[in-house]
């Protein structure tokens, strides 16, 4: 069947390889790419941030505006095959640090503003701003950084449909009740908006209700996510707003990059193996422990974390389970970056356990892969996940997922595959490593998991397919 060509108007607060905080930046640039070879009219839209000045491709102004005193310019670039506008506002973007913080971690304290005018800009350009036009199908928002261009768009005529999706529901862009005042006097709010029913959530401006109230669809990345936001625990607040709109909200499971991340062709790792061969990876390992001072023990078991280190990911529940890992003679490696406590524990682990514990610290692609290719087993005690993509990366090469049965690591992690509990404790996640422990010493079994894995497809493919569908039942909405 043929399917329709949509112009596609995708937001984002971060993308791969450019600017990179978290799975968002890899799900804006798979996606894209795979529905630009689907042969869609994709225009990814995302913040010029200083970040972004070293890449300095060759941009083309193709827009400017005034949104109250910002000048707003749009620059038009190239991600191999995928047109990015980045909208250039230096007094909000161009500074050091991530998207969100300062280098040394701290929010903006006008993040208000600079996503506000974000999401005012993002309307803008729904609106066909640009010359030659681009009048998009669809304006695809995805999480709070780029939610208020919901109302906007809602509230106009002739308006593309609007899809937003929530990556992580627990992250809100929650300000205090001025920043909607604020807000008003910068960009045009229409002051209904503060109610209970649309931005307001206890007396504090929700950039996320934005999205969640006003978009045409909502979609998350697992199904198991899906039906978690819908229950109180696991709801961050909203899951009564949620209920309201389930029949509105859609779960498509994130894809990885499959040739970024595939262990035959990866720049990054010193010997590439496949299916047919996984236990090049040994070779990998040997020298990633002596890159990180672990002892080069082929026989030891080697577990490998690659997470932001903020309370979701579980990173508590390994620190204390440490005792019996190790007594299980396993290593353990963990990259990462996030609260200053629990870098401090690990640094102290490290101290303690020279050559068995690794830490490194801070945000590091080559590592990530590098980590990977060496693993024996990844860890992912995750206390909710909207999807994941590690355990995607760790199937395809061949590292075996430990992870806790939540969001998307229930929906992608099975017993062919992996190793899964329930309970969020330690004593739970030791007792799922004991049993992939007696799986890695019977290598029969150990290599039937491992080529499990890495022989499942989770390229971004089919995943576009069900975006390509929901972006069909957008473009046939019924005129509001
Ligand atoms: P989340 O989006 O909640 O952080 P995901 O598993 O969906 O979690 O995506 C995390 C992404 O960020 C993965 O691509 C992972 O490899 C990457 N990542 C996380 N921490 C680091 C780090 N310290 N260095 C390199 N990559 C990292």
């Amino acid at each position: 069947m043929e399917t329709d060509r949509f112009r596609i108007l995708l937001a984002t607060s971060e993308l791969t390889p450019w600017v990179k905080s978290g799975g968002l930046a890899d799900v804006a640039c798979g996606l894209s790419r795979a529905l630009v070879r689907r042969g869609h009219d994709v225009r990814v839209v995302m913040p010029h941030y200083e970040s972004l000045f070293s890449y300095g491709g060759p941009d083309r102004l193709v827009a400017s505006s005034r949104i109250d005193g910002f000048r707003i310019d749009v620059l038009e670039t190239k991600l191999d095959d995928l047109v990015v506008w980045l909208l250039r506002c230096p007094g909000l973007y161009a500074r050091p640090g991530s998207p969100y913080a300062d280098p040394a971690g701290a929010d903006w304290p006008d993040n208000d503003v600079r996503f506000g005018v974000f999401g005012r800009s993002l309307a803008w350009l729904a609106g066909h701003a640009p010359t030659p036009p681009f009048a998009p199908d669809v304006l695809h928002l995805n999480d709070w950084p780029s939610a208020l261009a919901a109302p906007f768009v809602a509230r106009a005529p002739d308006r593309p449909g609007i899809l937003f999706t929530i990556h992580n529901l627990g992250y809100q862009g929650l300000f205090g009740g001025e920043s909607f005042r604020r807000l008003s006097a910068l960009l045009d709010m229409d002051p209904t908006w503060w109610a209970p029913e649309a931005l307001e959530f206890h007396g504090q401006l929700s950039f996320i209700k934005a999205g969640l109230v006003f978009a045409d669809r909502l979609s998350t990345v697992s199904p198991g996510y899906a039906r978690e936001i819908l229950t109180d625990e696991l709801g961050f607040g909203l899951a009564g707003l949620l209920q309201h709109r389930a029949e509105d909200l859609r779960a498509i499971v994130n894809g990885i990059d499959s040739e970024h991340w595939d262990p035959a062709h990866d720049r990054f790792i010193a010997h590439r193996y496949d299916a047919d061969r996984p236990e090049i990876k040994q070779r990998n390992k040997t020298l990633l422990q002596r890159e990180l001072g672990l002892q080069a023990a082929p026989d030891r078991p080697l577990a490998i974390m690659i997470s932001r280190l903020v309370p979701q990911k579980g990173i508590d529940l390994v620190l204390d389970a440490l005792p019996g890992i190790l007594s299980l003679g396993a290593q353990l490696a963990v990259l990462g970056t996030g609260d200053a406590d629990y870098e401090r524990r690990l640094h102290a682990a490290r101290t303690a356990h020279p050559g068995s514990v690794a830490f490194a610290r801070g945000m590091n692609e080559a590592l990530a892969h590098r980590l990977e290719a060496a693993g024996d087993l990844l860890l992912m005690p995750s206390r909710y996940e909207p999807c994941g993509l590690n355990q995607l990366y760790s199937m395809r090469y061949g590292t075996i997922p430990v992870v806790r049965r939540t969001g998307g690591l229930g929906d992608t992690v099975n017993a062919a595959t992996g190793f899964t509990f329930d309970e969020p404790s330690a004593g739970s996640l030791l007792t799922a490593l004991r049993a992939a422990l007696t799986a890695y010493r019977d290598p029969p079994t150990w290599r039937g998991l491992q080529q499990a894995g890495m022989r499942r497809d989770f390229s971004w493919d089919a995943s576009a397919a069900d975006y390509e569908r929901l972006y069909g039942e957008l473009s046939e909405r019924p005129a509001s």
